[in-house]
């Protein structure tokens, strides 16, 4: 048995433990149970064997008030009406990883991701980051940030209803929360259901090396793994410029934002370095490549964040 199937077993065993706890308590559910169990059978038989279609619609009156007398008890006494369904982590696929056979859910295919990836790349306190805690005000311009984390949201919203949209390029010397606002917005993406793959750059070229020259890995594992960097509906790059930069680094980078770019899938790229200094870096193909469809976004703090966090614990000290 799968790990998966383990897991619903699991569910549908508590499920089934917390309803006869239910029925002890009370027993006019137990005998509506029974009830309707014992009709259902009887429809069986009376629709196929002896044909006898108005006992059929008689039966289908009695479960109907039946059903109901169990939701008004269940009512009276305070008790949610999903009581009888398992406590599913996605109710949509009802944990089986896909809706109808053949079409996986979004929670298989992240799963798939992380086992691949070794998560999406975001752990620990890095799902802590969220749009709620990203503090505008330690922007020079507070405004024109508001704008920008507007923005962040509504590429989210495009993400989910699959939209086109431009990219977003973070620039920004260290500690000025590109980091952040791109995983607040991995983290809403996830929490939609959305699929995401967060790397900083040397991660990510290390996996496309691996996939690339791993001897072990047959052919169709290895093109199937680097599909999913194309595929995943959010890809993001953090710290872009401060990897050794290698023929074999620019021209996967390239390959890698083209394919997306072709095929409308999002990105975020984040990066100490402005576009100019990215065009020394990386050549013209490159940065080409990255500036086409994409919304430019500078992150102009006065001091870096953490500096301005300490000075603001300083100025409190004194008061
Ligand atoms: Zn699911």
């Amino acid at each position: 048995m799968t790990h998966r199937e383990d897991l619903i077993q699991k569910k549908i065993q508590e499920c089934e433990q917390k309803i006869e706890k239910l029925h002890k308590q009370f027993p006019r559910l137990q005998e509506i149970a029974d009830e309707i169990s014992r009709l259902s059978y009887e429809r069986i038989n009376v629709t196929i064997f002896n044909k006898n279609l108005t006992r059929a619609e008689k039966i289908d009156n009695e479960v109907k008030l039946l059903l109901r007398e169990k939701e008004l008890i269940l009512k009276a006494n305070s008790i949610p009406q999903n009581i009888y369904e398992p406590e599913w982590d996605c109710p949509k696929c009802k944990d089986r990883g896909y809706i109808f056979p053949g079409v996986l859910c979004e929670c298989f295919k992240q799963e798939r991701l992380d086992y691949i990836f070794k998560k999406s790349g975001i752990s620990g306190n890095m799902e802590l980051k969220t749009f709620d805690n990203f503090d505008v005000t330690f922007y020079r311009d507070i405004k024109a940030m508001e704008e920008k984390v507007k923005r962040c949201k509504e590429f989210v919203k495009k993400i989910i209803n699959k939209e086109k949209q431009n990219n977003l390029f973070f620039t920004g010397a260290i500690g000025r929360g590109k980091t952040h606002l791109s995983l607040a917005i991995a983290n809403e993406v996830l929490n939609q259901g959305g699929t995401v793959i967060y790397k900083r750059i040397d991660d990510l070229l290390d996996i496309i090396r691996e996939y690339k020259f791993n001897k072990e890995m047959d052919n169709n594992e290895k093109s199937s793994q680097l599909e999913y960097l194309k595929q995943v509906e959010l890809l993001i790059i953090d710290d872009l410029g401060a990897e050794n930069i290698t023929p074999f680094a620019q021209n996967q980078i390239r390959i890698l934002i083209e394919d997306r770019n072709n095929f409308d899938k999002p990105w975020i790229i984040c990066s100490n370095l402005n576009v100019n200094e990215l065009q020394d870096y990386y050549g013209q193909r490159v940065t080409d490549r990255i500036i086409e469809k994409t919304d430019i976004f500078a992150f102009e703090a006065e001091m870096s964040i953490r500096e301005l966090l300490k000075s603001r614990e300083l100025q409190l000290k004194k008061r």
